[in-house]
């Protein structure tokens, strides 16, 4: 199963990725996750990416292509793999259309979660809220402003994706709005259904 989760920011894609993660077996590669660690460990990646995370932009489409290339062909990706937060921009969508059809491999899916700006910024308050109140780091990215800037992003950069997959005939949209057990429920539905 090769599934691509698409949505804004704060959409739900990490939370429905972890439970298909447990459900299927197969890992999630969550580029915003592997570019954050890059950042941690200081890598040179790291190092370039930082300033433009934190100002919630989106890192050039070289630098992430480069790190799913390299982690699709780990062999915890043999059977598959769910993208979380990638691809984001239409280049990205083109360059994992090269890499599966160099593997001989394809997309199974494209699910997008469907919410409103509102919500999402409310999600982001709260997460924010319950990280700080578990005495971890808040995600600099996180605070509203920036959070507003990668909202833009989103609509600017990455909902033009809605088109290209629908074009393609593989976009499924899910109501992301719904209760966490239920957006996993209808994702389930629309897997069973292809
Ligand atoms: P996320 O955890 O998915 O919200 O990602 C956090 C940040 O990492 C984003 O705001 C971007 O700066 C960067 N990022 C994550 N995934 C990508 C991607 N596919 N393309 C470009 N930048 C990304």
């Amino acid at each position: 199963m090769r599934l691509i989760l698409l949505g804004p920011p704060g959409a739900g894609k990490g939370t429905q990725a972890q439970r298909f993660v447990e459900k299927f077996g197969i890992p999630q590669l969550s580029t915003g996750d592997m570019l954050r660690a890059a950042v941690n460990a200081g890598t040179d990646v790291g190092k370039r990416a930082k300033a433009v995370m934190d100002a919630g932009e989106l890192v050039s489409d070289a630098i992430v292509n480069a790190i799913v290339a390299e982690r699709i062909d780990q062999p915890d990706c043999a059977n598959g793999f769910i993208l979380d937060g990638y691809p984001r921009t239409l280049a990205q969508a083109d360059a994992v259309e090269g890499m599966l059809a160099e593997r001989g491999l394809k997309l199974d899916a494209v699910v997008e979660l469907a919410v409103d700006d509102k919500a999402l910024i409310g999600r982001i308050a709260k997460r924010a809220e319950e990280t700080k109140s578990a005495g971890q780091p808040v995600r600099k990215d996180d605070n509203p402003s920036v959070f507003e800037e990668r909202l833009r992003e989103y609509y600017k950069k990455t909902a033009p994706l809605i088109g290209y997959y629908y074009a393609k005939g593989r976009l499924h949209t899910v109501d992301g709005m719904a209760s966490i057990e239920d957006v996993t429920t209808k994702i389930e539905k629309v897997l069973r259904s292809i």
